[in-house]
């Protein structure tokens, strides 16, 4: 038995990122660009407040300007498209991001659309995310951009390699799947339909796991020596993997909290400032 993985530390990596943030935001501001990040919010859902609360703080310490559009839970989704296209014609804003989830009924995916290309931070829409499929420039989906980052960091090889990503949503399994493809994994995309999951799993070289169930991945599942990232994250800060029992026999892994998530904010922070670069282009 392995006597424990390295833990992938990704509230380092992430400090490091933001402070290469806030030299590139100075640089902008000695430009007089004030490089800027926008937010619709809607509603008052708890987590996304604090997560709204935490982002901005963020922003903040870098020298990123947050503005914020908040509109009542009763919105409709042509309001909400209306206040997306309104920052899409403001030239100060240069990122959008349309905080989710949405209240029920306002269609999510319509609000993303609206965001173009080149504002859409988050990673959002379809044009991103096709682009990202195709490996065509694009900013992709923040917390998937933030675990290749650690990948690279750790240098964990892909090319050729079994990985395995759990969890096929819009924002998080499928641009990962997407990206690992693209970097030459063969990438197996597991779901809730998925037969023998721990199967599956069991031959990942490189195992993501994103679907939102407390220690759901089991340690036995884990093949001994896999990469192991959890970007789970559930209530009382507990991953999608039983990490006690993956670490003895993974060969990194990433804790929770302190691995996925904080590079999820720094990779969106950079994004802006990219975005405001690429806006203002000398
Ligand atoms: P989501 O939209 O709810 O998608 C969950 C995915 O997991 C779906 O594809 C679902 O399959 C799959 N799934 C659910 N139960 C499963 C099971 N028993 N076996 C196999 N697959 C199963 O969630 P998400 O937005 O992708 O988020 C996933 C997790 O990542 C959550 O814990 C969330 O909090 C976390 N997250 C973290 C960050 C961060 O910054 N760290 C950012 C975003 C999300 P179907 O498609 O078949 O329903």
């Amino acid at each position: 038995m392995n006597s424990g993985a390295r833990i992938m530390d990704g509230t380092a990596l992430a400090k490091r990122i933001r402070d290469e943030v806030r030299e590139r935001a100075n640089r902008l501001r000695s430009r007089g660009v004030e490089p800027t990040l926008a937010t619709v919010l809607v509603g008052n859902h708890g987590p996304s407040l604090a997560y709204v609360r935490a982002k901005n703080k963020r922003c903040d310490e870098v020298g990123v300007r947050t503005v914020q559009v908040e509109l009542a839970s009763g919105t409709t989704t042509n309001d909400v498209v209306a206040a997306v296209e309104r920052l899409a014609g403001d030239a100060s804003a240069h990122g959008i991001l349309v905080q989710h989830p949405v209240p029920t009924p306002i269609d999510r995916r319509a609000a993303f659309e609206a965001v173009p290309l080149l504002k859409d931070v988050d990673g959002v829409s379809s044009a991103s995310l096709g682009r990202t499929i195709l490996g065509m420039l694009a900013f992709v989906s923040c917390t998937p951009s933030g675990i290749m980052r650690l990948l690279s960091e750790y240098n964990v090889p892909l090319e050729g390699v079994e990985a395995v990503v759990v969890g096929r949503s819009a924002i998080l399994g499928r641009p990962m799947a997407s990206m690992l493809i693209n970097a030459h994994a063969t990438v197996t995309l597991c779901h809730s339909r998925t037969r023998n999951l721990a199967e599956q799993v069991a031959r990942a070289d490189v195992l993501i796991v994103a679907i939102g169930r407390p220690r759901f991945v089991l340690g036995e599942w884990i093949k001994p020596g896999a990469v192991v990232i959890d970007a789970g994250y559930n209530e009382g800060n507990i991953g999608d993997v039983d990490f006690d029992a993956a670490r003895l026999r993974a060969g990194l892994i990433t804790p929770v909290p302190g691995g996925v998530g904080p590079m999820t904010i720094a990779t969106l922070l950079e994004h802006t400032v990219q975005a405001a670069e690429q806006q203002n282009l000398e």
